[in-house]
């Protein structure tokens, strides 16, 4: 019968020879092999000491950005959840309120905002299909845990920070088109961005 693959070796009863009895010259090719990889560049990385360089768009856990007033962005429009691939992103919509444009920039913002890591491709169609660039992936990392209910992130895990030195740096992943079209003041949202930029 044919061998399936080249490296079949064929098992042959035969006696040992002397040199072979002796193991040595097994031992010393083996201590070789060791040698030889011993004084060779190490691929592993001691992390978390050590952390390999990212690039500038790996798809991370996102965040949900607020505005330059420190306003939630997202207006629960769904879009992202019809995006998703994984059906990972589900969202409870609510009313803003008098008194609350300082918290959510439309009038319909999103009171619950879920995504199951555990369902999450990380293939950034989210980010994509978002209108009011709301939701991006980061380079950070999801966190480990032992239950599968600790992979469902809420807003308390999505939403930035309102302090502006603690907030995401998303711009590496903002494209040139979009960046040209936060300064165009034909649109008033814009005016709050450019504002902004000048103070
Ligand atoms: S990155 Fe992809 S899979 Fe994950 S939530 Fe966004 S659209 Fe869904
Ligand atoms: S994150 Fe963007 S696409 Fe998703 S609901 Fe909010 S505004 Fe809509």
């Amino acid at each position: 019968m044919q061998a399936l693959t080249t490296r079949a070796k064929v098992a042959v009863n035969k006696k040992m020879t002397f040199m072979e009895r002796l193991y040595l010259p097994a031992i010393v090719g083996g201590l070789r092999i060791t040698l030889h990889h011993f004084f060779k560049k190490k691929v592993t990385v001691c992390y978390p000491e050590q952390l390999r360089p990212f690039s500038p768009v790996y798809r991370g856990y996102h965040v949900l950005k607020r505005d330059e007033i420190g306003a939630e962005r997202c207006t629960a429009c769904g879009l992202c959840a019809l995006a998703c691939p994984a059906e990972a992103i589900t969202m409870t919509a609510a009313e803003r309120k008098p008194g609350e444009e300082h918290l959510y920039r439309e009038e319909k913002y999103a009171s619950v905002y879920e995504i199951n890591m555990l369902r999450c491709i990380f293939c950034g169609l989210c980010e994509e299909a978002c209108p009011k660039e709301a939701i991006f992936l980061t380079d950070r990392i999801v966190y480990t845990g032992y239950k599968r209910s600790g992979f469902i992130y809420g807003k308390d895990l999505l939403v930035e920070p309102m302090e502006k030195d603690k907030r995401i740096d998303v711009s590496k992943r903002q494209t040139q088109a979009v960046l040209e079209f936060k300064k165009n003041p034909v649109y008033a949202h814009n005016t709050l961005y450019t504002k902004a930029l000048k103070a």
